[in-house]
């Protein structure tokens, strides 16, 4: 089951890091915030110390949002984890703030798109943060099925994802992520 949390604005995101300027969390130059707690614990997952939700900081999503107005160079915002949509009402904030600045939105989740639409179906905040979403690199890290060519993913089962089209045919449907 996904975490629920209301719809209404809020203040906070418990996040274990941000990097302002990474290239290996998709194409260019990224800002990166890393969401604190998931519940899939994938075994040889590379961010252990993102599993537990009392760990990590509280950090301010207005300070993010200046952070990422402020930097001049990044081409989009990955959000990353740890689990986003345990926190979609602030996935959601920070998603739709970086379209408003010309950003690319990409998202890596535990989840499959599967999964996501089954919540869709009845949770709005779902809908409203796939609708801000450019790509979705889907499904837990599976160790058996690691690979090291994979760009942007971890493991063979992961897929990219258009979440919009995924959300119109209420169906999977991949996309090129280069
Ligand atoms: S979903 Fe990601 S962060 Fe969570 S356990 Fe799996 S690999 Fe680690």
């Amino acid at each position: 089951m996904i975490e629920n949390q209301h719809s209404t604005q809020i203040k906070f995101a418990r996040l274990s890091n941000i990097i302002e300027d990474s290239i290996v969390d998709g194409p260019g130059l990224r800002f990166v915030v890393f969401f604190q707690g998931c519940p899939h614990k994938c075994k040889g997952c590379h961010n252990p110390e993102t599993h537990d939700f009392s760990g990590g900081y509280e950090a301010p999503i207005s300070q993010i949002i200046k952070d990422l107005k402020n930097n001049p160079l990044i081409s989009g915002l990955t959000l990353s984890g740890g689990e986003p949509f345990c926190q979609p009402q602030a996935s959601y904030q920070l998603a739709k703030f970086a379209h408003t600045i010309g950003l690319d939105v990409a998202v890596y989740t535990g989840y499959t798109i599967e999964n996501l639409l089954n919540e869709a179906s009845s949770r709005p905040i779902y809908r409203k943060i796939l609708k801000e979403i450019d790509t979705l690199i889907d499904g837990p890290f599976i160790l058996s099925q690691r690979s090291l060519l994979l760009k942007f993913r971890g493991s063979k089962n992961q897929k990219i994802i258009d979440p919009k089209l995924s959300l119109k045919y209420n169906v999977a449907v991949e996309k090129n992520f280069e």
